[in-house]
């Protein structure tokens, strides 16, 4: 944990490992591929030449050379055909294999880009599901922080329907909005770990499960509950609202406790608003919306 998305050119990103969209020969190629070779130099491919390619859905490992990462994990998509043969899990695992690598190697630190979503065709949309549903999965048993890096225009991931609603919802007037309810669970003598405690065993849920949900690093989650951590930051407090399926008004109560309150002139908070009062609490869908309107993402 966590998985965040950026935009950004992943040869600039300094991880332990970044990840390549590359075909089977290994050789290079356009794309993802051609800049990585460009930016790590020509030892790349010299390193490249001794693998002896990579069948797709797989993945192998080189060093970075002369970019900021360490490694480079070289993995095959596959090539969109329609949908109906077997793209979903070949790039299920081309994810998993890099993911496994990179585990191996003890990297802390991942950036992928939308593998396939180039000159292999899928549609980005789709491919970025498949992405985040296969990281978040392995995530919730690794801890490992993730980038999946996003070049070029973010609103492309973003189903169009779902894009309209929520421009629909942000420049209403309100009337859209959760209704208002009056605080019933108030209690003003408790602090921000205590409330939490509270509302993990009222919500019925383990601390691991809570803490997968928020999009939150095991570390960062035990220091917010022994109440070590005095002040988390608004996306962390958040993401643990949406993992804690909590009421607009609840989450209300949350922040305050940390100190930060949710307020209808807030792009931000009008986005977590959005989904709330749809009872979606899907945090990697919340922050696909966040990030295709520029707003920090929840978890930490
Ligand atoms: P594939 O053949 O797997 O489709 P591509 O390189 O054509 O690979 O594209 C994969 C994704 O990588 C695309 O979404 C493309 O926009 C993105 N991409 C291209 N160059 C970069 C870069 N420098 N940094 C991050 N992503 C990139």
């Amino acid at each position: 944990m966590p998985l965040f998305l950026v935009q950004n050119d992943i040869t600039t990103i300094d991880v332990d490992a970044i990840v390549n969209a590359a075909n089977e020969s290994l050789l290079g190629g356009g794309g993802v591929d051609g800049a990585i070779h460009r930016a790590a130099g020509p030892e790349l491919l010299r390193e490249c030449r001794t693998l002896g390619g990579c069948k797709t859905g797989q993945a192998k490992i080189t060093k970075g050379y002369r970019l900021p990462a360490r490694y480079v994990i070289h993995t095959v998509g596959p090539v969109w055909r329609g949908g109906r043969s077997g793209e979903r899990e070949l790039l299920a695992s081309a994810y998993r294999s890099s993911l496994e690598l990179a585990f191996a190697y003890r990297c802390k630190t991942v950036a992928f880009p939308l593998i396939s979503s180039g000159v292999y065709g899928y549609p980005k949309e789709q491919a970025l599901k498949v992405a985040v549903d296969t990281i978040a999965d392995f995530l919730s048993s690794h801890d490992m922080s993730v980038l999946l890096v996003i070049f070029g225009q973010a609103s492309h991931i973003i189903e169009k329907e779902r894009l309209a609603d929520i421009t629909v919802f942000l420049d209403g007037d309100g009337a859209n909005a959760c209704p208002h309810i009056p605080m019933q669970t108030g209690r003003t003598d408790e602090s921000i770990s205590q409330m939490l405690r509270r509302k993990i065993d009222e919500a019925g849920i383990s601390d691991a499960q809570c803490r997968k949900r928020a999009n939150i690093a095991p570390s960062l989650f035990s220091e917010i509950l022994s109440g070590a951590c005095a002040r988390p930051s608004k996306p962390a407090v958040t993401a643990l609202a949406i993992a804690l399926e909590l009421s607009w008004e609840q989450a209300g109560e949350l922040l305050k406790k940390a100190g930060f309150s949710l307020s209808r002139s807030s792009r931000f908070d009008r986005i977590v608003e959005f989904f709330i009062s749809r009872r979606n609490y899907h945090i990697f869908e919340i922050n696909e919306a966040l990030f295709v309107f520029g707003q920090e993402q929840l978890g930490g």
